[in-house]
């Protein structure tokens, strides 16, 4: 009895290990088209959030803009807390962050990450073979045959499709094939570009309390804003964006932003903030004299853009003027004319609906013996640990229904 998985990313991978370990007569094969799997996890500067430090099983449902509610029942069958401790018997050891996910230690162990993962896979008996894509498959009722790029061609009684969603396009033609029919897929979440020359910068500029509204959208987040050179991210925007990828992807990511600046003042206190420093400021120049913690670049690009002379004196604004100031602090609007990919994260939304999958098993419901898994199906969590969590938590629950399927016919 045989399982081939096609993709060795992290739901490919702990599906084919919950496959393996569930049953020890099912002999386990991935195929991977790339050379080296998994290697984008070990950037030094980039620790991936693994999954999530708690399992606050409603908070990861509202953390998934699209297939939320399955997911506080897988995130129940296979909770954070299972993952994170499956991950220190791999040897990688995690701390926990602000934003309440789990990253690898920085170090060697961060940079080794790939190769604990691959390695908790051969101690588990799964056979991986990279460099090799599957590009073609049939059924019967012996089970499947497989066509790989470079050959040979394969035999399968179960076939669990983890293409992901970025690089997935194959896998999802051959879902395709089995009267699937995945949705569009959408990049998400994105930074925002524009040329507006306020948000024009040569390092990134961030500025935590900021909230961000999209007011075709009606959609707003917080969390902070982060200018790039490359285009606007930050929580707040990464979160627009996950949360409105095919919306946005549909206005072709043109669009007006809104950003505040100062989110954490009530309505009307930036006015008054302004009144109180013009007062006891005076003879300042108004340039020299950030206020609620703006960043100088930011602040002088507002100043620029109201076109007040670099010598202007607090005391030389007119209540107009300040009003205005405080607008532009609370409200800057930003024409968005396009996306950047957030390299740091790169997450796509899309793919295999859950409805056309058993929901305990993730078995397809048009074809017997074919599961799916990971960024395949066409579930969208935030980034933070959420999405990667994910991928762990369908392959883990795919894995272990085909492990049960083979125990049963094993007998
Ligand atoms: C740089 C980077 C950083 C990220 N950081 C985070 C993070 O910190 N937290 C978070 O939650 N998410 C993060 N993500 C998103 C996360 O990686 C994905 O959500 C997750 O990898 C999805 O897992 P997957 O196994 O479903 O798909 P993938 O990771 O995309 O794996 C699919 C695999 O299948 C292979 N493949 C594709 N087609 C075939 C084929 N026909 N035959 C054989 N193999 C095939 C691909 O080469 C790939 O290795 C990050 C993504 C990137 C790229």
């Amino acid at each position: 009895m045989n399982l081939t998985v096609a993709g060795c990313g992290p739901a490919g991978l702990i599906a084919a290990i919950s496959a393996a370990q569930g049953c020890p007569g099912l002999d386990v094969l991935v195929l991977e088209r790339e050379a080296e799997p998994l290697r984008w996890m070990n950037d030094p500067r980039n620790p991936p959030a693994l999954t999530r430090a708690d399992d606050d099983a409603d908070a990861f449902a509202a953390a998934c803009p699209n297939g939320g509610e399955f997911m506080r029942g897988a995130c129940m069958a296979f909770p954070p807390s299972q993952m994170a401790l499956w991950l220190r018997e791999a040897g990688i050891r995690c701390q926990t962050m602000p934003d309440a996910s789990l990253r690898p230690l920085p170090g060697l162990a961060a940079q080794r990450l790939s190769i604990c993962l691959l390695e908790a896979a051969k101690m588990a008996g799964v056979r991986i073979v990279t460099g090799n894509a599957l590009v073609e498959m049939s059924a019967s009722t012996e089970g499947f045959r497989l066509w790989t790029k470079n050959g040979p061609s394969l035999d399968a009684d179960y076939v669990l499709l983890a293409t992901g969603g970025r690089s997935g396009q194959l896998g999802w033609a051959l879902a395709t094939q089995f009267g699937h029919m995945p949705r569009k897929w959408v990049p998400s979440p994105v930074l925002l570009c524009t040329n507006d020359h306020r948000a024009k910068v040569s390092a990134p500029l961030e500025v935590p309390g900021a909230r961000a509204w999209l007011p075709e959208l009606d959609a707003e987040a917080g969390g902070g804003v982060t200018l790039h050179p490359n285009g606007i991210g930050g929580r707040a925007v990464l979160e627009l964006t996950a949360r409105h990828s095919a919306a946005l992807a549909e206005l072709g990511h043109t669009t007006m932003l809104e950003i505040n600046w100062a989110a954490h003042l009530t309505q009307g206190q930036p006015t008054r903030i302004l009144r109180e420093i013009q007062q006891s400021h005076a003879r300042k120049t108004v340039v020299e004299d950030p206020v609620m913690d703006l960043p100088v670049k930011l602040w002088e690009r507002l100043l620029a853009d109201m076109k007040l002379p670099p010598d202007s004196r607090w005391s030389a604004l007119s209540p107009a003027k300040l009003q205005a100031l405080a607008g532009q602090i609370v409200s800057t609007r930003i024409k968005t004319d396009g996306r950047a990919m957030n390299k740091a994260e790169w997450v796509a939304s899309g793919g295999v609906p859950l409805e056309e999958l058993a929901q305990d098993s993730l078995q397809s419901l048009r074809q017997r013996g074919l599961y799916m898994a990971g960024e395949m199906l066409d579930i969208d969590a935030l980034p933070g640990g959420w999405n990667l969590h994910c991928a762990w938590a369908t392959g883990w629950m795919a894995g272990n229904a085909v492990a049960d399927a083979a125990r049963a016919r094993i007998g």
